[in-house]
């Protein structure tokens, strides 16, 4: 994960001339006002709430920024600009479509530092992008990151799976396909249905039918694995819950989880641990790591924990924090440690 400060400022689906058969923008990036003052409140407000000045990095999400007027885009960018020029902000961010990128917007970009891209993508099959309502080919995709890592910025690409038309093996071509394209970090999003889409309306018409959570953390954790196998930093698996994306908001259906990434990886320890252990007949069971592997491992609801009790026959499990990034296990009964490296 990153260890920036963020500031977001959230653009609306201005500019947007799509419509996603996902996506409902006023309802996922809330219906925020955007204007200069507003702008300025929210960075003073973050900055003043930031301990550590050191990485702090105004991101624009939500909606495509480099569809909206240049004007409007010009307007947002100097005032971010400004808190980089009196040494408060480090870098911008922003978010966009592969098709509202050429070297024109590019050349503006730098104009303001801004620093990382991320791409909504979402998926690399043609299939997938034409019943997900896209509007842009996979060959848009190759094009514009290749210019994106041209011009030397960071490169994001965000990848939804569960979209229609999407299997299992599509979404794994497409990690594969990131890889090779070579971006800096990468975001999974489960789909969701969120309400006033087309999708509501294909779900309740019975023509789509999304993930289950456990079909998409089992997938999300194929994914991660091949990601972190290539070093690809993937800074966020899952949306972030907020008053819409949440049980009571505007969520009619879909893998939602407000901490989908802990049973991501929760998923991915817990089949290491039961290939690593599963012929040592071991017990009675310790296992020595720090906390936060410790909390993953045992998972939520204690579920980790009572899967090695019931897989494994354990008699007794026991957790010792060691403030140690290495995940031990020490049979009671053998005395045998074994350590359990790259997870
Ligand atoms: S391109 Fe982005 S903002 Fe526009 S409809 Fe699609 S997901 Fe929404």
């Amino acid at each position: 994960m990153s260890n920036k400060n963020i500031i977001p400022i959230f653009v609306p689906h201005l500019g947007c001339p799509h419509d996603c058969v996902f996506c409902n923008q006023n309802k996922i990036a809330g219906l925020k006002d955007i204007s200069v003052e507003n702008e300025r409140k929210t960075i003073q407000e973050y900055l003043s709430y930031f301990k550590n000045k050191n990485d702090i990095q105004i991101a624009f999400y939500g909606g495509s920024f480099t569809a909206i007027d240049y004007s409007l885009q010009n307007t947002l960018l100097k005032v971010a600009y400004e808190y980089i020029e009196n040494g408060s902000v480090k870098s911008i961010r922003l978010s966009t479509r592969p098709d509202s990128i050429n070297e024109k917007i590019l050349n503006n970009l730098k104009k303001y530092g801004v620093k990382t891209i991320e791409l909504g993508v979402q998926s690399l099959n043609e299939e997938v992008l034409i019943s997900s309502g896209r509007g842009h080919n996979v060959q848009c995709v190759y094009d514009s990151s290749k210019l994106i890592k041209d011009f030397g910025f960071e490169l994001g690409l965000q990848q939804m799976i569960g979209l229609p038309r999407d299997t299992e093996e599509r979404a794994i071509e497409t990690a594969k396909k990131f890889v090779e394209i070579g971006p800096n970090i990468v975001r999974i999003y489960p789909t969701l249905v969120v309400e006033d889409t087309y999708l509501e309306k294909l779900y309740k018409s019975g023509k789509y039918k999304p993930l289950t959570l456990e079909e998409a953390v089992d997938l999300s954790a194929k994914l991660l694995k091949i990601y972190n196998r290539n070093n690809i930093n993937v800074i966020r698996i899952g949306l972030q819950p907020t008053e819409e994306i949440n049980y009571n908001g505007s969520i009619v259906a879909g893998p939602f989880h407000p901490a989908f990434r802990q049973l991501v990886e929760n998923k991915i320890i817990i089949d290491k641990i039961l290939k690593t252990l599963e012929n040592k007949k071991i017990r009675n069971l310790e296992i020595f790591s720090n906390n936060k592997n410790i909390s993953t491992i045992a998972g939520q609801n204690k579920s980790g924990s009572k899967k090695l009790y019931k897989d494994l026959k354990l008699k007794s499990l026991k957790f010792v924090d060691n403030k140690s990034n290495d995940i031990i296990f020490f049979d009671r009964d053998s005395l045998e440690k074994i350590n359990l490296l790259d997870w």
